[in-house]
């Protein structure tokens, strides 16, 4: 592979928002500077260069962000709408959000790397997110129960209240939009919090909510790293944590939620198995299983970064996989050829980097599809030779590397693929649909791929993880639990 592809200043695109001044907090519709006035720098990982100031906000800043959110919950400009009036809400942040698709994805792809391609496709799924979301207020059905003539008792569906949003760098607009449109549809106020290293799209969708009938203060906005997201969860007024990111983190925020049995809802790492049985189109597989760890850069949840495949067919499959890999362009996001971008930050790139020597001194060998040494570009990698208890085979790498494992049966690939304390996704590849079937069942994973990787819905299937992949889960009808209380009212004669 040749040196990643690169543009020149003068082609990348030049978005209006990032016109040098800081960016200030979204409290209560205005935007506000933090008390401390400190801000912090976001950097485009493909020059280097800074993009923008970003407040960052201290527990006084969440303090006023949660009060506001808590006054719009309570008022009735949110609280006693329609549900029809919050549907027609929710259609129009998803047609501002499409009228400026473009301009979303460009800062996305300018935050965190991910290619145009990428992050356009990004976008638009999440515009039908809230178009899904839309659809949802005018369904929100109590029950009533079966009971004694003299009595009567029904259930109501109600909002838990103020909602902390925190998402993680990896795919800003959509991260928020899974948030934003079950918190909203169901009558809950919102303070969002994006990672550091990409929360320009989260601002600027602030921006764009002002052109919708959204009353101030039902979608806050604070920015900053882990302090500005532990004054969230440390906060008393905050209801529910709706939280995208690592496990590690993930921990701490269940610990934080305990002290007043905040609501969660967590969507976590993961350490998904490819399984590629003798029977299946060799060449399809191997196609998925690349995307699979390599696609967007292999920053990705759902990176499928442990690849079996079976005895008999692996000489063959990894010679497909080498090939594949090979057809994956790096370079600049903008870049009408690239395929991956670079990764997301420098510490970032070292962290993956250390990973590959971990792999090393696990005893492992390398197949790497292209050069490395540029800027923060990484090839994809293949691992093998490692033992089922490396670093690179346990651990969540975030970055377009996967080990290459053989399997002799199905059982043999359940147990391989289940050996993980991660339970997030997984991905089957057969010809023989009773062989999908019960691999499926018995795969402990949130969601299972047959023929396919991360074919993704936008809100009709239900999305998370089994074991420490998560609690709960976005999407599908199992959205309504995370999002509201379920209220029994007895009426006795
Ligand atoms: P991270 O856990 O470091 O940070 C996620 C968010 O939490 C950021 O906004 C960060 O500022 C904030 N945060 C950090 N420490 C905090 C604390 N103590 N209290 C409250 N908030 C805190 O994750 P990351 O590096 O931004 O993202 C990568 C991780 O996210 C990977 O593990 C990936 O698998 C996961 N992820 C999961 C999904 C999913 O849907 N399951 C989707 C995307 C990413």
């Amino acid at each position: 592979m040749t040196a990643p592809l690169t543009m020149d200043a003068a082609e990348r695109p030049a978005p209006a928002f990032l016109d040098g001044e800081a960016k200030h907090l979204l409290i209560d519709g205005a935007w506000t500077a933090p008390r401390s006035a400190e801000t912090f720098e976001t950097v485009d990982p493909t020059t280097g260069r800074a993009l923008a100031r970003v407040s960052l906000a201290g527990q006084d800043d969440v303090d006023l962000a949660v009060a506001a959110a808590r006054r719009a919950f309570e008022a009735p400009s949110w609280a006693d709408i329609t549900p029809y009036q919050r549907s027609r809400v929710l259609l129009q942040i998803a047609d501002v959000l499409e009228e400026h698709a473009e301009e979303l994805a460009v800062l996305d792809s300018l935050d965190m790397g991910g290619p145009l391609w990428m992050t356009r496709w990004l976008v638009e799924h999440s515009v039908e997110v809230f178009r899904h979301y839309a659809g949802w207020p005018t369904k929100i059905y109590g029950q009533t129960a079966p009971s004694d003539p003299t009595v009567f008792s029904y259930t109501l569906r109600q909002p838990l209240g103020v909602v902390g949003a925190i998402t993680a760098w990896n795919g800003p607009v959509l991260q928020l939009a899974w948030k934003l449109g079950p918190a909203l549809a169901t009558g809950n106020t919102v303070v969002a919090k994006p990672a550091a290293w990409s929360p320009l799209s989260t601002l600027r969708i602030g921006e764009l909510l002002t052109a919708t009938d959204l009353p101030p203060g039902v979608v806050n906005i604070v920015t900053g790293g882990a302090a500005s997201g532990e004054a969230l969860t440390g906060h008393g007024d905050v209801d529910k944590i709706s939280f995208t990111g690592s496990l590690t983190v993930g921990k701490r925020i269940l610990e934080a939620s305990s002290t007043d049995l905040k609501r969660v809802t967590l969507e976590l790492g993961g350490k998904s198995p490819t399984i590629v049985f003798d029977d299946a189109d060799l060449e399809a597989a191997a196609k998925g299983a690349v995307a699979g760890f390599a696609q967007g850069s292999g920053e990705g949840c759902v990176a499928g970064s442990r690849i079996f495949v079976q005895e008999s067919v692996r000489e063959r499959f990894r010679e497909l996989l080498v090939r594949e890999m090979h057809t994956y362009t790096l370079g600049d996001p903008f870049h009408p050829d690239t395929r991956m971008g670079p990764l997301a930050s420098r510490p970032h790139f070292e962290r993956v980097s250390s990973y590959l020597e971990a792999a090393r001194e696990d005893g492992g060998s390398l197949e790497t599809a292209g050069r490395t040494g540029d800027g923060l570009y990484m090839p994809p990698t293949l691992v093998e030779g490692v033992g089922s208890d490396a670093r690179v085979v346990r651990e969540e790498v975030f970055g377009p590397v996967a080990s290459l494992m053989t399997f002799t049966d199905a059982e043999d690939a359940v147990a391989q693929g289940n050996d993980t304390v991660y339970g997030l996704s997984a991905s089957v590849w057969t010809a023989d649909l009773e062989r999908a079937h019960r691999t499926a069942a018995r795969l402990r994973a949130g969601t299972v791929w047959i023929n396919a990787f991360a074919d993704m819905s936008a809100g009709t299937v239900p999305f998370g993880g089994f074991k420490q992949s998560g609690i709960g889960r976005e999407h599908g009808i199992e959205v309504l639990d995370a999002y509201t209380e379920t209220k029994t009212v007895t009426v006795h004669f």
